[in-house]
């Protein structure tokens, strides 16, 4: 039987439609993050101690690193931000691993359909050197993740500029993939 002109049409339009929706979603987005240097505390980077003489002051272990990777897959999922999910008024949170946020908010992405792809984070600090500690916080997020995302971590100075420069302050800033096959 012959198709009319009209009929072939709609066919096609059909056809396109279908493979629209099938097309896998990719969706990307950005976090940061800054929290205040202080005397008394452990400085915790990307779920790792670091020997130094202060830390970061904050109501969890004030883990700039995962706070500002957790902003990005959360953007990059469409589930708002880390203060939404975990309010720092919340006495559960008070000192909590901020390793145990980013489980969660894997499983809010998986729980989504979601498959992290990759994660770039570039921590920016003066001092210490955090280059020795990047294959262990690697490690470190890779199990809270899965394997199977591809992790990038940075360190970056702003040459003596600004609260980061002075070491008044560490900050981070962190970028996902996300796809929803
Ligand atoms: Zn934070």
């Amino acid at each position: 039987m012959k198709m009319a002109g009209a009929e072939k049409r709609k066919t096609g339009q059909r056809k396109r439609r279908l493979a629209v929706a099938r097309r896998p979603v990719y969706s990307v987005g950005c976090g940061f993050d800054a929290h205040r240097l202080v005397a008394g505390r452990p400085l915790v980077l990307g779920g790792v101690t670091i020997p130094f003489d202060r830390g970061l002051e904050g109501h969890s272990d004030a883990d700039v690193l995962i706070h500002a990777l957790c902003d990005a897959i959360l953007g990059a999922i469409g589930a708002g931000d880390i203060g939404r999910h975990f309010p720092d008024t919340d006495p559960q949170y008070k000192g909590i691993s901020s390793v145990v946020l980013l489980e969660q908010v894997a499983a809010l992405a998986r729980d989504g359909g979601w498959k992290i792809v990759n994660a770039d984070v570039t921590v920016i600090l003066q001092r210490p050197k955090i280059a020795p500690h990047i294959p262990a916080m690697i490690e470190r997020l890779g199990a809270a993740l899965g394997a199977d995302v591809a992790l990038s971590i940075k360190g970056k100075t702003t040459e003596g500029m600004g609260f980061t420069g002075t070491g008044e302050g560490v900050a981070a800033m962190a970028v996902a993939l996300a796809m929803r096959p």
